[in-house]
């Protein structure tokens, strides 16, 4: 039989030596056989087959610890009894480091260099939950609460796992999809029933960060109320990526309405004056016509209306949806943040628009032109 001697601050460390045949401890350990109470308290604690006390496996130390006693002395006693004891045996075991770790695992929250308070916040905490534990009708109760809060708080992240994806790879991470959480993959449907699964929060970024409403597996259109479901976690989990999504969120009744938000916008950030009304005598092929204006402007790059035309084609088109069309690209441009060369953009929008209206034509200032041409 080993020695049961625990090494001081060595983290549960045990000596190596095998036991005297009468004691439990080695011939160098022997010594310690009469003040012993703490060391059988100690093999009791880690049990036999734990060598090393880690933030891993510590619970299952305290849950060893007062189930022995529980049956000992009754479960009042036991509780109360054993966390000195506890605390003792923890303060012999670990050392600094590891007792930060410990605290810092658990959220503990203790001044620095307060080691045994420290201890002592770890030890109730791990009461806590051990007295749950022997309450399973608490923990039944604690779990129906969180997945009912789950429900409600919480958006679906979609078919997967329950029902397989196409790709087996979050295309952004290249990492296996099976490798993240439940909660950090959003998978949707497209119009086959084929599913698509990515690490949501990539995903998000790529819809909402870079504008791009895409599957970019497939170059096809998210459909709307999936955007919704994934707006909704990015809400809750990464709300610094959720700029201004304007083409979500603003929804208007008449182009007119669209057009009026979008030239007062305008006009207050840029001190650029149009009427509402000049973007509703645009047609389908006046508007068609814009975006390709600006690409010739901006250049390819520009990552403005490119998705636009593309999702305009997938629309039946008419002259009411391409004037939306038109608003929601303006509004977002107009509103945008941290866009670089914001100011060209802009340039580049009004020169396209002056293309094809006569009225935007004459209303623009002259500057403008310098910034363009
Ligand atoms: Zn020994």
């Amino acid at each position: 039989m080993q020695c049961i001697h625990r090494l001081p601050k060595k983290n549960g460390n045990r000596c190596s030596e095998m036991a005297v045949h009468d004691t439990r401890f080695c011939g160098s350990h022997r010594r310690f056989s009469n003040k012993s109470s703490l060391f059988y308290e100690m093999d009791v604690f880690l049990g036999p087959s734990i060598l090393e006390l880690n933030s891993s496996n510590i619970y299952e130390c305290f849950q060893r610890y007062w189930n022995s006693n529980k049956t000992q002395y009754g479960m009042n006693i036991a509780v109360i009894e054993s966390s000195f004891q506890c605390t003792e045996i923890l303060s012999y075991l670990l050392n600094h480091e590891s007792v930060d770790k410990l605290a810092q695992s658990l959220g503990i929250d203790y001044e620095r260099g307060q080691k045994m308070s420290a201890i002592m916040e770890i030890v109730i905490f791990m009461r806590k939950l051990w007295t749950l534990n022997q309450q399973p009708r608490y923990v039944n109760a604690i779990q129906q609460m969180q997945r009912k809060w789950r429900r409600a708080h919480l958006p679906h992240m979609g078919p997967y796992p329950n029902e397989p994806a196409v790709n087996d790879e979050d295309i952004f991470l290249m990492e296996p999809i099976s490798k993240f959480a439940d909660w950090e993959v959003f998978s949707f449907k497209d119009d086959r029933g084929q599913v698509f699964a990515f690490h949501a929060k990539e995903l998000g970024k790529h819809v909402f960060q870079f504008k791009n409403v895409f599957n970019p597996l497939t170059r096809e259109p998210i459909a709307v109320a999936d955007l919704r479901r994934l707006k909704k976690w990015m809400s809750i989990f990464c709300k610094n990526v959720l700029i201004e999504d304007t083409c979500l969120t603003k929804s208007w009744a008449t182009p007119l309405l669209a057009f009026t938000d979008v030239t007062s916008e305008t006009e207050r950030r840029f001190g650029i004056f149009t009427q509402p009304e000049w973007y509703t005598d645009l047609d389908m092929y006046d508007i068609m016509n814009i975006f390709q204006q600006f690409h010739i402007y901006a250049g390819r790059s520009a990552p403005w209306m490119d998705e636009l035309v593309e999702e305009l084609a997938f629309e039946e088109l008419d002259t009411v949806a391409s004037q939306m069309a038109l608003a929601k690209e303006m509004y977002r441009l107009v509103l945008a943040e941290g866009v670089e060369n914001h100011l060209f953009m802009i340039c580049c929008l009004f020169g396209s628009l002056a293309k094809v209206s006569n009225a935007i034509h004459e209303s623009l200032p002259a500057w403008l032109w310098d910034i363009v041409v």
